[in-house]
């Protein structure tokens, strides 16, 4: 079995689901496509959940959202099929309405409301596209369990593991399957973060023992440098695990970090290609290392939005705790650490 995983822009244009359709449809093997939102619809959630909140009058975007998925729809099916597939998305339009609605009422944005609004994006594009594949629908809520880190779930495996190798017996040849989405043990809907949809794949993998895990996506693979920034960026055709770990951590986006470590377990190989050049070769991640005598380093990212603070003054010198509170202050608003040095005396 092999998991393949399209992001955002590889299912958002009815010409880009089609080349999914011929790019899944002529595998042999058994397959599960673990399908994005289409591409800018979380951030447009994202908007829309703000400034429900903040009580700003919405401009019209739920409806746009809307249009986008119908034109879609109306692009890609036969006339009878397309006002099947248009009713099938009606309910959840109208949920997501309702809720956002709610959200204006009381004035209030929970991150469990937030994950509730963002989940809209992957059940909206997961059911249009196993509409299109004729394939059933695998719903990830109920086979990939968390805890109640909304947002960011962190994940039970063992009973994820069952839950999906269970659900994927059950599929004959293919299934389409929502990335992103999850639930907590009493059902709530939880997220596993911005770009989680990789890291779906990569919980099917592992589940299924799967041969490969592709991520299918807008770029040629993993390449030295992020494209957008450095145009003469190339492709790296293999990478290790921890390499491709350590470049997405500081700031590759082509792979959402977590992806890697439920592959790695397995020794699952990750391979990343281009939807729009499906014969490119793409990246291959696994454990081989290759040598790379001429050209020892790999690749360089970048992040942004980070900030450098010292924290200083006399009354620190010898107060115990003092690195506790900070650290647990920065933890608690989610504010990631990458870099630490501390003084000799600012213990
Ligand atoms: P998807 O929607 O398919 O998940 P993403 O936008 O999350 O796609 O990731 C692909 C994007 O990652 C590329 O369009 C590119 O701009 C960015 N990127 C950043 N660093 C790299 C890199 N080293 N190699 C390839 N892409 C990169
Ligand atoms: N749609 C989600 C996001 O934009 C997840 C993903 O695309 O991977 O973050
Ligand atoms: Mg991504």
């Amino acid at each position: 079995m092999k998991i393949l995983k399209f992001g955002g822009t590889s299912v958002g244009s009815a010409e880009n689901i089609k080349r999914i359709s011929e790019i899944v449809l002529n595998q042999q093997e058994k397959i599960i496509v673990v399908v994005s939102a289409l591409g800018g619809v979380t951030d447009l959630l994202v908007g829309v959940a703000r400034k429900a909140a903040s009580g700003i009058k919405l401009n019209g975007e739920l409806l746009a959202i809307r249009a986008r998925h119908e034109e879609i729809i109306e692009t890609l099916f036969g006339n009878e099929d397309g006002v099947k597939t248009i009713d099938s998305l009606k309910p959840l339009f109208e949920e997501l309405e309702k809720i956002v609605q709610g959200v204006t009422l009381i004035g209030e944005l929970t991150p469990k409301t937030l994950d509730k609004i963002l989940g809209f994006g992957e059940r909206l594009s997961s059911l249009l596209i196993s509409n299109y594949l004729n394939v059933p629908l695998i719903d990830s809520m109920s086979v990939i369990k968390t805890d109640r880190n909304f947002g960011k779930a962190n994940v039970d495996f063992d009973l994820t593991y069952e839950l999906i190798s269970e659900a994927c017996s059950k599929v004959f040849q293919f299934a389409v399957a929502p990335g992103f989405i999850s639930s907590a043990a009493d059902g709530s809907m939880t997220t596993l973060g911005r770009g989680g949809s990789d890291y779906t794949a990569a919980l099917f993998a592992a589940a299924v023992n799967a041969t490969q895990l592709e991520i299918w996506t807008d770029v040629d693979g993993f390449m030295t440098a992020d494209p957008r920034v450095i145009s003469k960026a190339y492709t790296i055709p293999t990478l290790t695990y921890s390499e491709a770990m350590e470049l997405s951590h500081f700031g590759a986006k082509v792979i959402y970090p977590p992806t890697i470590l439920p592959v790695y377990q397995k020794n699952i190989p990750i391979h990343i290609k281009n939807t729009m050049n499906p014969l490119g070769d793409g990246t291959l991640i696994s454990q081989s290392e290759t040598t790379g005598k001429d050209h020892p380093i790999k690749g360089i990212s970048s992040i942004s939005g980070i900030s450098l603070f010292t924290i200083q003054g006399l009354g620190m010198v010898g107060v115990t705790g003092i690195s506790m509170r900070l650290f647990g202050a920065l933890a608690r608003k989610e504010i990631n650490v990458i870099l630490i040095s501390q003084a000799s005396s600012a213990n």
